[in-house]
């Protein structure tokens, strides 16, 4: 008898559809919904980034690149993290398919069927799901109800199987950033346990606080993942890299070379043209826009104040349910994320603020009117 052709693996059980591209679908399907659940940046690629992009796409720089990426975007950026951290000779710049390409080599390269690694909870989806897609399983640090990513809230969740430490600051979905006490805590911890930080920096520009703050300053034993996609306003692009331990990094290569190969060739020279521009006007826009949201919605909605990123992270209005709240927003137009999509909780939602003023408004006021009339 012949076999069902499409006998899926075993991996993939344990995958299901990301909740966030449910609503982005949705929001495909309605005719001019106000869309704060997607997580990006709301500008587009810079000018003089497009036009490098063209030009090298004109210029017929569309062949292979070395895997580990083209030699000038690599020094432009060990330039910009030396400034940051001092001496980075023991390490190797990549640039990879996004921050997600730099997630799966680092996982392929690190985990081994049955190890663990922590994530905080809330999260951002995608490190669980990479983690089963390498046979490694997850396990969640609490950082509710301050966001806050202690060492001692992740050294109370380490076992002999836990393998790597995920951070991410400024955070998705909830737009803390971590402080240097905390960022020096984990450098500490992982220093003590042997076990590597992975930081997730991809907001790195995207910061309210006074400035952005990576573990690496404290610790070598921290990959650095950042990326194109959410300051330069390309996620499309896929341009990401990582700062890693030689060592590491080398073997990496291995595995994109037989993976993705290379991050696609004219867009890292279109990145390379946007990696000296000046993100202050963007701030202080976002700035603006986590102000809107936040106070507006101050009265009826209990909230951390985001430090960074373009994400809120409100708890439901007076104990409403998940799924109400959620339907009383669609039949409004308003698309938002329910927190069950990022969390083991369902107790709060995200809005994602990277949107125009007016939209932000109509949604505030939404917002507003379902906790109101809840309350009746
Ligand atoms: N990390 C976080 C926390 C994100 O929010 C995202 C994008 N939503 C990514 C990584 C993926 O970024 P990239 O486009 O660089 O793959």
């Amino acid at each position: 008898m012949a076999q069902d052709p499409f006998r899926f693996s075993e991996r993939l059980k344990g995958i299901r559809p990301s909740g966030i591209r449910k609503f982005f679908e949705l929001g495909l399907s309605m005719k001019n919904p106000i869309d704060l659940s997607i997580g990006q940046a709301h500008f587009d690629a810079p000018d003089v980034v497009k036009q490098a992009a063209q030009k090298a796409i004109a210029e017929g720089r569309n062949r292979y690149t070395v895997t580990q990426g083209i030699p000038e975007l690599r020094e432009a950026l060990r330039a910009r993290y030396a400034a940051r951290f001092g001496d980075i000779s023991g390490e190797d710049i990549m640039v990879t398919c996004g921050v997600s390409g730099g997630l799966m080599l680092s996982f392929l390269a690190m985990l081994n069927p049955g190890d663990e690694i922590l994530i905080p909870d809330p999260y951002f989806i995608m490190y669980k799901h990479l983690a089963t897609m390498v046979g490694a399983s997850t396990a969640t640090y609490d950082i509710y109800p301050d966001f806050r990513p202690t060492a001692e809230r992740v050294r109370a969740r380490i076992t002999p199987r836990t393998r790597l430490i995920i951070v991410n600051s400024p955070s998705n979905p909830t737009g803390y950033a971590m402080t240097p006490d905390e960022a020096k805590g984990l450098a500490k911890l992982s220093d003590e346990t042997g076990i590597p930080l992975v930081s997730d920096e991809i907001y790195e520009d995207f910061m309210f606080a006074p400035r952005h703050v990576s573990p690496r300053e404290f610790t070598r034993n921290c990959i650095v993942l950042s990326g194109a996609s959410k300051s330069l306003g390309m996620p499309g692009w896929r341009i990401g890299w990582m700062l890693a331990p030689r060592e590491l990094s080398e073997k990496m290569y291995s595995l994109q070379q037989f993976s993705f190969v290379c991050a696609p060739a004219p867009l890292q020279w279109g990145a390379l043209a946007g990696m000296g521009l000046d993100f202050s006007a963007h701030r202080q826009d976002y700035l603006r826009k986590r102000d809107l949201v936040f106070e507006g919605l101050r009265e009826n909605y209990r909230a951390v104040k985001p430090t960074g990123s373009f994400y809120l992270f409100p708890e439901l209005p007076n104990g409403m349910e998940m799924e109400r709240f959620i339907e009383a927003c669609i039949k409004r137009e308003l698309l938002l994320v329910p927190g069950t999509a990022c969390s083991d909780r369902a107790t709060h939602f995200r809005l994602c603020f990277a949107a125009s003023d007016e939209k932000l408004h109509k949604a505030v006021a939404i917002l507003n009117e379902i906790a109101v009339q809840i309350k009746k």
